[in-house]
């Protein structure tokens, strides 16, 4: 399965908020064997929410989307997800129904706009905050607020599936430039994909579908290079 993951706020592209609903998505689709294929960040622009959700949902399997739900003027993903699909926002009584049976609130309580998904999306609800979600085809909406999005996302954890790949890591004390040649090696002898990750020492990454590939591999590399412990 490969996703694209979209996260929406204009404080994250400030930098003002360190996107972390990106790297917690990625950790949890890449434990359950989903491919990533990409992460974007948008503006609270709903024509750039429409635009990128409809090339996305067209090139993999589901887009998850995270931010920019609620009744404030910036909070613009459902009327961008509901764009994307050419259909209305409409109030979800099912969403409404159990923020009242559920959240203890009244509908006068509500916001206007509080529960308003695109029409024929299936609610997704919110076990720590206000705002619903929505699954609409292939695409998720997720809230921002990180506790929030975790707890939705634990929801439909297992809609999400793919082969799940071993990893091995090996830590080597060269220059990056003096393994090219080992890296070719490898790269030739073992059916493996590997990342090379330079910091002060260089951190490589062995991953395959096959664990006991994926060990030899990082055997043969760590037998002919300086490695150190983590
Ligand atoms: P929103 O859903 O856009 O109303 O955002 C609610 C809160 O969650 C705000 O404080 C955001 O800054 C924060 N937030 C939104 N998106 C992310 C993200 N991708 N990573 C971390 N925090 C976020
Ligand atoms: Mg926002």
């Amino acid at each position: 399965m490969r996703v694209a993951v979209v996260t929406v706020g204009d404080e994250l592209l400030a930098g003002e908020t360190v996107d972390t609903n990106a790297s917690w998505l990625g950790e949890q689709l890449t434990a359950r064997g989903v491919t990533v294929e990409r992460v974007v960040t948008l503006p609270d622009r709903e024509a750039d929410i429409a635009r990128v959700v409809n090339e996305y949902r067209a090139e993999y399997d589901a887009v998850v989307v995270t931010g920019g739900l609620g009744p404030t003027h910036d909070d613009l993903t459902m009327a961008g997800i509901a764009a994307a699909f050419g259909v209305p926002l409409e109030r979800n009584e099912e969403a409404l129904s159990w923020l009242e049976a559920e959240g203890g609130y009244t509908r006068e309580d509500l916001a206007e706009g509080t529960a308003e998904l695109p029409k024929g999306g299936r609610p997704l609800h919110n076990d720590v905050g206000v705002a619903p979600g929505c699954v609409v085809g292939s695409v998720y909406v997720l809230p921002g607020v990180p506790a929030e999005m975790k707890a939705m996302f634990d929801a439909i954890r297992a809609e999400f599936e793919g082969t799940v790949l071993h990893v091995e890591s090996i830590v080597v004390a060269e220059p990056e430039s003096a393994l090219v040649e080992r890296f070719a090696q490898v790269r030739e002898e073992f059916d493996v994909t590997l990342g090379s990750y330079p910091g002060e020492n260089v951190s490589v990454r062995f991953r395959g579908a096959d664990p006991e590939e994926v060990r030899a591999a990082a055997a043969w590399l760590a037998e002919r290079s300086e490695t150190v412990e983590e």
